[in-house]
């Protein structure tokens, strides 16, 4: 091949790459990186123009020609260095950048004035040239920067894991570009081209990296091109036409008629040529891109899908849809505010990114804010508008890594519900009015009909919760137990039914809205527990109900069995007194219990009364045999086990009468076996010594164990505990029979105890000796304010108030009981 033809051909061909690069640039975003490459285009381009014009020996000379392209060769390697900085975005590294430029600079002047090209001119179409004084500077400088950019990309790849495929081809162009500049220097190579051949490599390799994925746009360079080129040709045409039309009428001065024929040419540009743009632009554009119709169609699209829609979803992908074939987003980003919580939160993205997962916007942050009077936010303002200063840093970072360009707000009426971010397009193109119009349209469009599938997603939640603790209401309990037994959706599961125990008790002492916090407790105590491991639901006022899916009945045994007391436990932990509180619960397990799955239900209840039965505070398995052994149990061990728990009840809150309460049951009883009671009679003074006591449940703990003398007040608050016991046994069916003797207790003989002031045998015949038994523990046992008698003392305070406090008869037959029986008496004095 004719060498000087090569010669000629090479830099061409580079010029024409570099034209239609820089082509490339001008319709893309502009960002740093693309702005500083289109610099680096420009040096490129006077490099190739300065080679062209040496080789083709275009006026002035040679020589002229060599010192332009010099300053290309000048300029590229700094460029090189600040292209590494950028691209691998160093923080470190700007120092000798500054320096590199400061340098260049006197490069320039150097080569201005002739030291770098001496002389250079063609000989024999050959081109033959020397080199100045200061050319080996620029060969050192030059090599030196690019090493140093090289170097910079190896580095950064090594401290900050940068992906090597990220910068391969700018690695590579670069490297090849060095070789490429070395060999210039050879001077049998240097009188070819070479070095805007390698050149011409780097600068497409270096653009394949920054429009990596956005090549898409070459179709639309085209398109803009073509226009560009058609609109200048019709107005040349139209030009010549016109100045061919006014030559003939005005034929003297061609002065003349070029005024007449620009003032023309400008008029039709002012008022038609815009008309003659868009059919232009209409015409290639239904050549090459049918965006237009296309957008039209999906927008309708879009508003036939959604309007008729309630899953947020659904709304959510159609809505990413519609801006990605509208507006050729290359990644959207949804963001709600869907409980009107604090934040608005991603719900949505067209590419999946990881680490965007978790992030959300906070409800008043400056972004937010801004959308009460705007519309439209760009990345620029809020990289460089102060009014986002208060942006925390995470934020910022997150929409510039997620490569956010312009953010649109979803508003209703003047609430933001929502904020759409887009990235570039997918042809790196700006965007357009236009685009930002349909964006907006588009977001208008989903406000309304994301709130309504917001109230409806709410509304569907709410008709499946219980108010109070959160959990499913009963009727999806329902539901969720059907779906699993008719769908059959596990091979093995387990229904637990949960009641708390005495709750009608605990709602009395202490009130309904304490009863509410406690079943809240409750039902966080089994969320906790719980959790995903199955179905949780407030199966009725202080009743739970479980599914527990893919359990053993053992297995879910001790779930249960751990919330049970965990329950227990935490409400024995406050110094509230409810250490009562705790529940009974009952499992039955397919199919180890039965195989017919709709009574699992009601084998779970019936495992769960058993419970309640045998004393409470227990997990029952449903088994066959509970049910035998129903029948057979019943009365007495209820009654027993509710007297007992509400016995450890009241010691649980007065440490100081502990063991009162039993003491009196077994004196009373001793008394009435020694009045001659019947057995229903002793079953009342046994219960009755037990219980007598339970309103004090209801008395502040500092009245009760205060040390000191009560006052009137106090005084008035201690006697009601008489008044709160009875309001307690009302209750309880089997307990109903101790009142009588459980409101005597403070009455006295002679009419001046209370509540009512009874006397005599007004006084139930239990209820008195209840009063005697009672004061005569209180005598032996010690208490705050008091040592405790002798069994001498507490038998002469007996009789000193005999007839006034007490029945002088019964009292008499106890003091009998007490000498007959003086060894277990002086025991619990001793152990008192
Ligand atoms: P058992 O150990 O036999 O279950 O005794 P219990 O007192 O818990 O049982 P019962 O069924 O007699 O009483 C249940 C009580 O629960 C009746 C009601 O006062 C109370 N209760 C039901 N729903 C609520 C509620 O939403 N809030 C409050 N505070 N109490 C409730
Ligand atoms: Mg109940
Ligand atoms: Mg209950």
């Amino acid at each position: 091949m004719n060498l000087s033809l090569l010669n000629v051909i090479i830099p061409a061909i580079a010029l024409i790459c570099y034209l239609f690069l820089m082509l490339v640039f001008f319709y893309s975003k502009k960002n740093k990186i693309r702005k500083l490459y289109s610099v680096y285009l420009v040096f490129m381009s006077i490099w190739s123009l300065g080679s062209l014009f040496m080789r083709l020996n275009v006026s002035p000379g040679a020589l002229f020609w060599n010192r332009v392209l010099c300053t290309g060769i000048i300029a590229i390697p700094i460029l090189f260095y600040h292209f590494s900085l950028l691209y691998t975005e160093s923080t470190k590294g700007y120092g000798l950048l500054k320096l590199g430029y400061l340098l260049s600079i006197v490069l320039f002047a150097l080569n201005i004035q002739g030291y770098i090209v001496k002389t250079a001119y063609i000989w024999d179409k050959r081109l033959v040239y020397e080199m100045g004084a200061a050319s080996p500077f620029l060969a050192l400088w030059g090599v030196a920067y690019m090493f140093l950019a090289i170097f910079n990309i190896v580095y950064q790849i090594k401290i900050k894991k940068i992906f090597i495929d990220k910068v391969k081809f700018i690695l590579f162009g670069m490297i090849f570009s060095l070789l490429g500049t070395l060999l210039n220097f050879q001077s049998n190579i240097g009188q070819y081209p070479v070095d805007i051949a390698v050149n011409t490599v780097n600068a497409i390799l270096i653009a394949y990296s920054i429009y990596r994925y956005r090549f898409l746009g070459t179709r639309l360079i085209i398109r803009k091109t073509i226009q560009t080129l058609s609109s200048v040709i019709i107005q040349t045409a139209l030009y010549f036409v016109i100045f061919y039309l006014i030559d003939k009428i005005i034929k003297d001065s061609y002065f003349y008629v070029a005024m007449i024929s620009a003032l023309i040419m400008s008029v039709i540009n002012a008022v038609i040529a815009h008309y003659f743009r868009e059919i232009i632009r209409y015409m290639i554009d239904s050549l090459f891109y049918k965006d237009r119709i296309d957008q039209r169609k999906a927008l309708r699209e879009f508003s036939e899908n959604i309007n008729s829609n309630l899953e947020i979803k659904d709304i959510t992908s159609h809505l990413i849809k519609v801006i990605h074939d509208t507006i050729q987003s290359e990644n959207i980003y949804i963001y709600l505010n869907l409980e009107d919580g604090e934040n608005f939160t991603l719900v949505r993205h067209l590419e999946y990114l990881e680490s965007f997962k978790e992030i959300s916007m906070n409800k008043n942050n400056p972004i937010a804010k801004w959308f009460e009077y705007n519309n439209l936010l760009t990345i620029e303002e809020i990289n460089d508008n102060s009014y986002f200063k208060g942006l925390w840093s995470m934020e910022k970072n997150m929409l510039n890594t997620m490569g956010a360009d312009v953010l649109v707000p979803i508003k209703l009426r003047d609430s933001l519900i929502g904020i759409i971010i887009i990235t570039e397009k997918v042809d790196g193109t700006k965007y357009q009015k236009d685009d930002m119009d349909i964006l907006l349209t588009i977001a208008n469009g989903t406000a309304a009909v994301i709130e309504n599938a917001r109230n409806y997603s709410k509304a569907k939640v709410q008709a499946i919760t219980d108010g109070l603790t959160e959990l499913y209401n009963h009727r999806h309990f329902y539901e969720c137990l059907e779906d699993v037994i008719f769908n059959n959706r596990y091979e093995k599961f387990s229904v637990v039914m949960l009641d708390v125990d005495y709750f009608k008790f605990y709602n009395d002492l202490y009130g309904h809205s304490a009863g509410d916090k406690a079943l809240k407790k409750i039902a966080d105590i089994l969320k906790l527990n719980i959790g995903s491991k199955g179905i949780l639901a407030r199966y009725g006022g202080e009743e739970f109900s479980l599914i527990l899916p893919n359990l053993s009945a053992k297995e879910t045994y001790e779930i249960i069995d751990k919330v049970r007391l965990d329950i227990q436990s935490s409400f024995n932990k406050t110094n509230e007194v409810n250490a009562f509180l705790t529940i009974s619960a009952g499992i039955s397990n397919y199919p180890e219990n039965t195989t017919n799955k709709e009574i699992l239900l009601e084998e779970a209840d019936k495992a769960m009364y058993y419970a309640k039965r045998n004393g409470r505070n227990r997990c029952i398995i449903y088994d066959e045999k509970i049910e035998d052994r129903d029948v057979k149990k019943d009365g007495e061990d209820i009654l027993f086990s509710s007297v007992y728990a509400l016995a450890a009840a009241i010691d649980a809150k007065d440490h100081y009468t502990f063991g009162h309460s039993e003491n009196v049951s077994k004196y009373g009883v001793m008394l009435g076996k020694a009045v001659g009671f019947n057995d229903e009679q002793l079953d009342i003074m046994r219960n009755a010594g037990l219980l007598h006591d339970v309103g004090k449940i209801g008395v502040p703990e500092s009245i009760l164990t205060k040390p000191g003398k009560l006052t009137a007040e106090e005084y008035e608050t201690m006697k009601k505990h008489v008044e709160l016991s009875v309001d307690i046994f009302k209750h309880i069916p089997n307990l109903i029979k101790v009142i009588p003797a459980v409101i005597c207790h403070h009455e006295r003989y002679d009419g001046k105890g209370y509540p009512r002031g009874i006397k005599g045998i007004n006084i139930p015949i239990e209820g008195r000796c209840l009063t005697i038994v009672d004061s005569f523990d209180a005598m032996i046992s010690r208490r705050p304010y008091k040592k405790p008698l002798s069994l001498e003392q507490a038998t002469n305070e007996l009789r000193a108030n005999k007839g006034t406090q007490f029945d002088p008869m019964l009292t008499d037959i106890f003091i009998e009981v007490i000498e007959k029986n003086k060894s277990i008496f002086l025991k619990d004095v001793i152990i008192q």
